[in-house]
């Protein structure tokens, strides 16, 4: 057993339903077999459990670990493309990037530096949206075991509108999605998702086949793109007849509580309404919808309709891995929105980016939050002494305001650590990197930067020091 103690921080209670920000100053986990079976005041919990092997987290924060429920596999190296609408970014960047992968080196490689990602970023759980070619998807799965990732992911589909040879048949894509799930879903922390590209990529004859394919892998989740550009919204409408993107799904079966929409940027109201009544979930992307030019996302009118409402990164359309950046773009978007933004507190980013996409994955009674009986999957902000953030932080007016100061500001070399399951795994995730000098035109660029140096001192269980007593996260 391990006694974990720290600065603890999270949401078990929805802030959009009133729940408030839970913060225990000084707070003991105590972990048996990556599952937290006790929380309480650490001195009670010390008194009860001498014998547990003691980590102090002497400073920073602890929160829950980060749940993005749309981030793309083959995207990691096409991050950054400004200055294109969501068709012509597709054409000219994504699919490109996304038929290279067809090539399983590549795939096994870029697998690794996605998977690596995500948990140098604080991200445990994703729902990914895999490769168009089966042997990559099952590269992604296998790299995913190997750190330790929460992933749920599946062979991406589409029969038209896309570079020929991304193209399947609806024989061929079920096929290759029932082997996929037969060798992962349900495979260690591994399951398996229906994921058709889009309503505009897919016949209506290949959305059937996605619809018997969730049906007949029981517990399978469903994912797609909807209403994310209005192009593409006007495309979908005039290819499938109808104003209403979302029936294109709903008429084989695809719309439940186990599917994740990403995006909904211009969603009709009955759209909405369906949404909420089948208790399916939307991954908002602000960085992408505002790099892309896609729109506003309508908050607001998903809370009125009482749809979930989850986070997600969307790289390479988003412009990184941290679901911090994303919780504070939702933030932004919704300043700029006027009367109709949804005005935004650090609890409600964090619920976002934690307890919310938990849900949407139907992952909630394991993770989204530090309760005893929740699964270890935490992460440990804990910024370098005379930083912005140290220094915001330490002088602070309690735990909100600091962690407003981490969506703020916190980045990749924020972090001390990651745990998945209670195995730490940030230290294996940068281990991966090459130390050697890369040269890059007239540059020499190390892979390495400096949270790679210091991985040696986060693992060792560090003594609890008093840096900053303000009031902050910081102690
Ligand atoms: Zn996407």
């Amino acid at each position: 057993m391990t006694l974990y103690r720290a600065q603890v921080v999270d949401t078990p209670d929805d802030p959009f339903r009133g729940g408030a920000l839970r913060c225990d100053g000084d707070a003991g986990l105590l972990v048996e077999d990556g599952r937290i079976v006790e929380r309480d005041a650490f001195a009670t919990l010390r008194s009860r459990h001498p014998e547990a092997q003691l980590v102090e987290l002497s400073d920073g924060v602890l929160l829950p670990g980060l749940v993005d429920a749309h981030v793309h596999f083959p995207q990691v190296r096409v991050i950054g493309a400004l200055g294109m609408p969501l068709l012509e970014w597709l054409e000219r960047c994504a699919l490109p990037e996304e038929a290279r992968i067809a090539e399983i080196d590549y795939a096994r490689v870029v697998a690794g530096e996605f998977v690596s990602a995500l948990t140098s970023a604080g991200t445990t759980t994703a729902l990914v949206f895999g490769s168009h070619f089966a042997p990559a998807v099952d590269a992604l799965f296998q790299a995913a075991a190997g750190h330790g990732l929460r992933i749920t992911s599946g062979l991406v589909v589409g029969d038209r509108m896309l570079r020929p040879e991304l193209h399947t048949s609806a024989e061929r894509s079920y096929d290759e999605g029932r082997e996929l799930a037969r060798r992962w879903h349900g495979v260690g922390r591994s399951r398996y998702a229906v994921t058709p590209r889009f309503a505009l990529s897919c016949s209506d004859e290949l959305l059937a086949s996605c619809g018997e394919l969730h049906r007949d892998v029981v517990g399978s989740w469903f994912t797609s793109h909807l209403n994310e550009n209005l192009d593409e919204v006007a495309t979908v409408r005039r290819l499938s007849g109808t104003t209403n993107y979302l029936d294109c799904y709903d008429r084989h079966g695809l719309v439940g509580r186990q599917s994740v929409f990403a995006h909904n940027v211009h969603s009709t109201d009955t759209e909405l309404t369906r949404l909420a009544e089948a208790q399916a979930s939307v991954a908002h992307c602000p960085t992408s919808n505002a790099a892309l030019g896609s729109g506003m996302f309508p908050l607001n009118r998903h809370l009125a309709h009482g749809v979930l409402v989850a986070l997600g990164c969307d790289v390479g359309a988003g412009t990184g891995f941290s679901l911090l950046k994303e919780g504070l773009q939702t933030y932004l978007l919704q300043r700029l929105r006027g009367a109709d933004g949804v005005p935004l507190t650090a609890a409600h980013l964090l619920h976002m980016a934690t307890a919310a996409g938990a849900q949407a994955l139907g992952l909630r009674d394991q993770i989204g939050d530090l309760s005893a009986g929740r699964r270890f999957d935490a992460i440990w902000i804990r910024p370098r002494p005379g930083t912005v953030l140290e220094i915001g932080i330490r002088h602070s007016n309690g735990p909100e305001d600091a962690l407003a100061k981490v969506f703020a500001l916190a980045t990749a070399d924020d972090l001390g650590q990651v745990w998945i399951d209670g195995a730490p795994v940030r230290a294996k995730a940068i281990d991966a990197r090459t130390l050697r000098p890369r040269p890059v035109g007239n540059l020499t660029i190390f892979a390495a930067n400096k949270a790679a140096q210091r991985t040696d001192s986060d693992e060792r269980t560090r003594h609890r020091s008093r840096a900053g007593t303000d009031g902050g996260m910081s102690r």
